[in-house]
């Protein structure tokens, strides 16, 4: 079967050949684990399950999980349909996590798209989060109602040439708009439950990075213009140069202050009510999965 299923249409049959992603046919998972660190109305009290599928459709120079996303990760599991299935249900129920948290799936929308109202039904009552890059197809997205139950997509750029410089994604801006519209209709307003763990919903994440603030300030206009200022943002400061960030001089530095504080008064100057900041002690590995 051809594969279609993100921006880059490579058309390969990922049994033969491999398309830019680099992920074969079957699931590659790099690590499960109860996350504690996404934010509080996912993670709350007992963690997320997140699993962690290796690969990704993005090169990000400062990826923070590149040893899974682009390098060849010796440590990831292959698993077919039913073991992967088998491998959610048993982790949920061992851990008593808030729910399962899909991390990178957008490389693995084909097959997850066949399994997941299986999956839905094995973890159920549990809320499935979708927590994805933004790189996606709209058609993709429209073709996860019912199956989905939160989405947590990354807004990176508003600036199509950073998005090719930074992290090989041609056109970012007009895909991420069209698939992060598409999840708010799919996915409908926020809902928390009696401990404020969110059962459906978008949370837009938009990590602010060095020097970069016009571009993280078009994102926020974006978002209040076309989405409302209802809409939940989080706002992250937890870039520092990883991976190949030293190539570009501009990236090879932490967050200021000043440019943190600069884009959170542009979002609360915008409107926004609801979301997430994070401290600026938190642009460390302390707050990355180790993997
Ligand atoms: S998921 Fe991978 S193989 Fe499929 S279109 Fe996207 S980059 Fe190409």
């Amino acid at each position: 079967m051809e594969c279609n299923y993100c921006p880059f249409e490579c058309g390969v049959d990922r049994q033969l050949k491999l398309g830019v992603c680099k992920a074969p046919a079957e699931f590659t998972v790099a690590k499960v684990m109860a996350h504690f660190w996404e934010e509080p109305c996912i993670s709350g009290q007992r963690g997320s399950g997140t699993v962690f599928f290796a690969h990704c459709n993005a090169a990000c120079l400062f990826c923070q999980n590149y040893k899974i996303s682009q390098l060849r990760f010796p440590k990831a599991q292959i698993y077919q349909d039913e073991e992967f299935i088998e491998l959610c249900r048993n982790f949920v129920k061992e851990t008593r996590v808030h729910n399962l948290n899909l991390v990178s799936p957008t490389h693995y929308a084909g097959r997850l798209l066949r399994i997941l109202p299986r999956l839905k039904q094995e973890i159920s009552p549990l809320p499935i989060v979708w927590n994805s890059n933004g790189y996606e197809k709209e058609s993709v997205i429209e073709e996860l109602a019912g199956l989905v139950d939160v989405f947590l997509p990354d807004f990176k750029y508003a600036d199509n040439t950073l998005a090719v410089k930074f992290s090989r994604l041609p056109g970012y801006f007009e895909y991420a708009c069209r698939a992060i519209a598409a999840m708010q209709k799919v996915a409908g307003d926020p809902l928390f439950d009696q401990d404020g763990i969110i059962q459906r919903g978008v949370i837009i994440r938009h990590l602010i990075l060095p020097g970069q603030i016009e571009n993280s300030k078009r994102v926020l206009a974006w978002i209040a213009e076309n989405l409302g200022t209802q809409s939940y943002i989080s706002l992250m400061s937890q870039y520092y140069p990883v991976h190949r960030a030293a190539e570009v001089p501009e990236l090879n530095r932490r967050l200021t202050e000043e440019e943190y504080r600069e884009v959170e008064e542009y979002l609360f100057a915008l409107g926004f009510e609801s979301g997430f900041l994070q401290d600026l002690d938190s642009n460390s590995a302390d707050y990355t999965p180790q993997f």
